[in-house]
């Protein structure tokens, strides 16, 4: 789903392109018109998922549709100053097109943020980004202006409650508006998340966003090539194999259709799956490659789910798949039951983006193969940033959002050893 399908004010939309999105990621799709109508919100979803924007997106939405002047509109409570920081360097990026105004309070750095903090808190922001033990240090002080206050988030509220916060959230929520939207945000719903959830929210929706890591088993690898390489790096696998029952996905029936009449040009024993084949065709299709008797299968996502097929021991994504839940499904294909299994997913210019999203999802990067020479220079995997940076923008104060990309974050530097090795 597009970000434009949302309803969302042009400046937001003009920030999230320049942010890089492009489609909503699964939760996205699932809880950014549950906030937009206004109800409360119980969600579980783990970091990588694109929870973050998930909520930061509609808030920004309705802040600019109405924002108390002189007040502080929206409080985001966080675990740990790392995350503070983190949301708030997301929340610059998505709303610097917008008059959106922001800042993140957090303990650890001496004091020397304080009076600004104090400042922001008195004079009236649209968000807060905090940590519960600073923030109750300004509460306790009592200059904070918090009858206006619209939006409550609690992020990582299952981390929260296992770092002993409990009651300092109690004691910030017990200064707040009752009339408010609150939205929590939990990796796991254990029993007392279940028990907060019940204390502070009103009728919330319930959304699960659950993603299974796949398997160790699996050796994942990565070929950033150009989208003129894939052809010739396909061939270079199935022809240098020793694996038997080879599945390759693509994203649409078209790229299955094209990439199956060239690969039988090149006379490899082929089929193709995908949903312009009758289901008899496509029952028949699947009992010659159980069988063996078609060792290479061409499918759509139409195969990524839900399909018994033992013995498959190479899974190449041909395309990059839409999102991280796709590639896990995909990719488990291969190595079920006692055997091993390898996936590869080639990754043109265009798709490092979306890649590097599933990268962070398995919360390490995939590693990155070496192309043949014969094949030419590859591009450098340079995934676009995907944060926005730094500092904050108060209302009625003098600083200003900063705006910068972090390249290629959580990718560590890795050495090549041919020329044609990606730079990541
Ligand atoms: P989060 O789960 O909020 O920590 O987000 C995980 C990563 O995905 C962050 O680097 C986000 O900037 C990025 N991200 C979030 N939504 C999208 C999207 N729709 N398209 C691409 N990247 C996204």
């Amino acid at each position: 789903m597009k970000f434009t399908e949302f309803g969302l004010d042009d400046s937001l939309i003009e920030s999230i392109a320049a942010t890089g999105y492009e489609e909503a990621t699964p939760i996205q799709e699932k809880v950014i018109p549950i906030i937009l109508k206004g109800h409360d919100l119980i969600a579980s979803a783990q970091t990588g998922t694109g929870k973050t924007a998930a909520f930061l997106l509609p808030i920004i939405q309705r802040l600019l549709q109405h924002s108390n002047d002189g007040q502080v509109n929206g409080m985001v409570i966080v675990p740990t100053r790392e995350l503070a920081i983190q949301i708030s360097q997301n929340l610059e990026g998505m709303s610097y097109f917008t008059s959106i105004s922001s800042i993140a309070i957090y303990g650890g750095n001496d004091g020397m943020n304080f009076s600004t903090e104090k400042q922001a808190l008195s004079r009236g922001v649209d968000l807060v980004i905090c940590t519960p033990g600073r923030m109750i240090a300004h509460l306790n002080m009592g200059y904070a202006k918090l009858d206006g206050l619209q939006f409550l988030v609690l992020d990582e509220a299952d981390r929260m409650l296992d770092m002993g916060f409990h009651d300092d959230i109690m004691r910030i929520i017990g200064k707040l508006p009752a009339k408010r939207q609150t939205l929590l945000f939990s990796a796991t719903m254990p029993e007392k998340i279940r028990q907060l959830s019940r204390k502070i929210l009103h009728q919330p929706e319930e959304v699960n966003i659950a993603i299974s890591k796949p398997p160790d088993k699996i050796v994942q690898e990565a070929y950033v090539v150009y989208d003129s390489q894939k052809q010739p790096m396909l061939e270079h696998i199935l022809t240098n194999t020793q694996c038997k029952m080879i599945l390759i996905f693509c994203s649409s029936k078209q790229n299955v259709k094209h990439l199956a009449r060239d690969l039988k040009r090149a006379k490899f024993k082929i089929a193709e799956i995908h949903s312009d084949l009758e289901q008899n065709n496509r029952e028949e299709v699947l009992m010659q490659f159980k069988s063996g008797r078609t060792p290479i299968l061409v499918a759509t996502d139409i195969l990524s789910r839900g399909i018994d097929i033992d013995n498959i021991d190479l899974v190449i994504n041909y395309d990059v798949p839409h999102d991280g839940e796709d590639y896990i499904h995909r990719i488990g294909r291969t190595a079920r039951a006692e055997s091993d299994g390898v996936a590869i997913t080639f990754v043109n210019e265009k798709d490092q983006n979306r890649f590097a999203v599933i990268e962070q999802l398995l919360g390490s990067p995939v590693r990155k193969a070496m192309v043949p020479t014969e094949l030419g220079p590859v591009p450098d995997y340079k995934p676009r940033a995907r944060r926005g940076g730094g500092g904050g923008k108060f209302k009625n104060g003098k600083r200003q959002g900063g705006y910068h990309h972090h390249k290629g974050k959580s990718q560590k530097p890795h050495k090549p050893q041919q020329p044609q090795q990606p730079k990541q």
